[in-house]
């Protein structure tokens, strides 16, 4: 397969564009000059979180074949980041939700291979990962081979494991170019914080500032704290999708920082930010996930020489400022859009 370089006149198009990561790399691609986006998202324009200028935005629903058809017409690039997902606490409940995105990476693929697109970019995730290699907060780093024999999360992470495979025979069998970063823990700005389906980071940056607005103090963390987790930030992901489009890897391979905390830790830093202390309570029957996950960066540094970088502390500050203009100015509330869900 060959290198791709994304010409600016090229059409790309970002599945999932009204979501979090897919809202970032139409924007990411403005800056850049990108004249030809098409955005396609199931959610109505109202609810995407966030809506670009000069961008051609679709509202369908790509689990539909003749969607995703429409979607991958005339374009060169196809990236996929669409997926009803969330963090633990939704997808320990919607297994089956989860994996109806099947749906979604199918029919673009088989929509891409007949479009003739030059690259397509699966969006997975590190909850491919054998279970059995998760079990200490003391995580070692996970290298890619480590997804198999295969015990990914039930639901969720074997559809981006077969979602992974797909892809790897639709280049095997018809040719097609394909790019697949595992992605580990993405937060920042403009992402969900409330509902449901938010992630650790926004959450508990949620949580400090629900503590100080109602003078409670307190903070309720899930499991004890002590799990861990690498956590990567929403301009690295960005930056690293990009890196790996112009690439010529078309393995699975991690795309996350390495900066290993705990949840415990992470609560650290957000009340540093916030400049505040609070008092914690642990939920130990809430839904945790595996006992500790890192990325191991051997492969992204040799492949693309680079990977992700930024502090998480520095990051966190970002998101922080976010959410808490979001909590209390009125802004419009997109986690509580958000939670109207999607299917
Ligand atoms: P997100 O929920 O913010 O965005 C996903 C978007 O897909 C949503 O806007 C949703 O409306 C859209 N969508 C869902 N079903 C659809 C359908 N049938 N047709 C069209 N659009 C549909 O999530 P995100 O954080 O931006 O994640 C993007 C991708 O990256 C997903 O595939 C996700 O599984 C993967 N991923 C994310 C993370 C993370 O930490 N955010 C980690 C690993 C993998």
């Amino acid at each position: 397969m060959s290198d791709v370089k994304l010409d600016r006149s090229d059409l790309v198009v970002v599945a999932g564009g009204g979501g979090f990561i897919g809202g970032h790399l139409v924007a990411e691609l403005r800056r850049r000059g990108f004249e030809r986006i098409r955005a396609v998202d199931l959610k109505p324009l109202g609810r995407w979180y966030q809506q670009h200028d000069g961008v051609e935005n679709l509202n369908s629903d790509l689990r539909e074949k003749d969607a995703c058809s429409a979607a991958a017409e005339g374009a060169t690039t196809v990236v996929n980041l669409a997926a009803d997902m969330g963090g633990m606490g939704f997808i320990e409940t919607h297994k089956a939700d989860c994996m109806v995105s099947v749906l979604i990476n199918t029919n673009l693929l088989l929509a891409a291979r007949d479009n003739g697109i030059a690259c397509f970019l699966f969006g997975s995730s590190a909850c491919v990962y054998a279970a059995d290699r998760q079990t200490d907060s003391n995580a070692t780093a996970l290298k890619e081979p480590d997804a198999y024999p295969a015990l990914p999360e039930d639901g969720y992470g074997w559809e981006k494991l077969f979602g992974e495979r797909l892809c790897r025979h639709f280049m095997e069998d018809y040719g097609l170019s394909v790019r697949v970063p595992r992605f580990h823990n993405v937060y920042g700005p403009y992402g969900t914080y409330a509902g449901g389906r938010e992630k650790a980071p926004a959450a508990i940056c949620r949580k400090v500032v629900e503590a100080q607005l109602d003078g409670s103090n307190t903070i309720e963390i899930w499991g004890d704290g002590e799990q861990t987790r690498s956590f990567t930030y929403i301009d690295d992901t960005i930056d690293g999708i990009l890196r790996l489009v112009e690439s010529d890897f078309t393995d699975p391979i991690n795309l996350g920082s390495s900066q290993l905390v705990t949840i415990n830790e992470l609560v650290d830093i957000v009340e540093g930010i916030a400049g505040v202390k609070l008092e914690r309570s642990y939920d130990l029957t809430a839904p945790q996930g595996v006992r500790g996950r890192n990325s191991d960066n051997a492969l992204i540094r040799e492949q693309l020489g680079w990977e992700p970088s930024i502090p998480l502390a520095e990051g966190l500050e970002t998101t922080y400022r976010w959410i808490h203009e979001q909590m209390t100015s009125g802004a419009r509330d997109v986690a509580a859009l958000a939670f109207q869900g999607v299917s």
